[in-house]
């Protein structure tokens, strides 16, 4: 009837109203972009959010051994994919959910679309905020995203030395110029306490990536150390946001702008 198809899109709509979608992208790769998008997204589900992934770096995807180490396979209804649901009360899509791991993804420019359609376009069910792990740099993938499915803001992460400031800065732009709101920027690595004496030490300098949001006129919005359990606890499947240990916090204060 048409009084069901109002109500189909009256839901839809306030669907879309409900839920956020911000894209997390890096100018470059190695920088800790999935592991930011990782610990944001379960440091928010922990503040009480509703929170979903999306793993669009289908080239290196890492949120199934960031979020969900046992790797579950996602079901799909009625041709719609459910995503899994991750031990720390994140909801996850990633293509590593789709293949096997250590297998290359030599997939064309239409096959990475479709998927990731397929992921956005999932039963995301009553999902607030979903996070967008994006590849790094400024390719189609970006473009796609950004053009169809119009994040509503989008955040980059830099290291601190100037060639991925430089990187970030590119990434920022490709962002302004499809007029998706910039939330700001993260600095990653910053800073390393030694385990043995104490002393912090900058092997990649620090305070770079304050300094280039100030120059660009975008928010800083926080840093992450430089730290050996960040990569421990990543490569195990137990983001350090699940805990409240200095580093958990770190993660915790960013999200924390973003549940704003
Ligand atoms: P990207 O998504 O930008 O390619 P990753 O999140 O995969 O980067 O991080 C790259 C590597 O650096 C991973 O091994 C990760 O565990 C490590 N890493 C990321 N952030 C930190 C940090 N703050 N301290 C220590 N290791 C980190």
């Amino acid at each position: 009837t048409i009084e069901g198809v109002r109500d189909v899109r009256v839901a839809m709509m306030a669907d879309k109203v409900k839920r956020r979608l911000v894209a997390v992208g890096s100018g470059k790769g190695g920088v800790g972009k999935s592991t930011l998008t990782a610990n944001l997204a379960v440091a928010l589900a922990r503040a009480g959010h509703k929170v979903g992934v999306v793993d669009a770096d289908i080239y290196g995807p890492s949120q199934p051994t960031l979020l969900d180490p046992a790797n579950q396979k996602p079901q799909a209804r009625d041709k719609q994919l459910i995503p899994v649901e991750s031990e720390f009360g994140v909801k996850l899509l990633s293509t590593g959910q789709l293949i096997e791991p250590g297998k290359a993804i030599a997939w064309r420019g239409p096959m990475t679309g479709g998927a990731l359609t397929q992921m956005m376009e999932a039963d995301w069910g009553d999902t607030e905020i979903i996070l967008i792990d994006l590849p790094p740099g400024t390719g189609d993938i970006q473009l796609t995203m950004i053009q169809k499915f119009k994040p509503d803001g989008a955040m980059v992460v830099s290291t601190p030395q100037d060639l991925s400031l430089i990187d970030a800065a590119r990434a920022l732009d490709l962002f302004r110029q499809a007029h998706v709101p910039v939330i700001g920027i993260v600095e990653n690595m910053a800073g390393y306490m030694c385990p043995h004496c104490g002393e912090i030490s900058d092997p990649f300098g620090s305070g770079g990536a304050e300094a280039a949001a100030l120059q660009l006129g975008e928010n800083f919005l926080g840093r992450i150390p430089l730290a050996m359990e960040i990569r421990v606890a990543s490569d195990t499947g137990q983001p350090p946001a699940a805990n409240n240990t200095p580093q958990g916090q770190a993660f915790a204060g960013i999200a924390h702008k973003l549940s704003d």
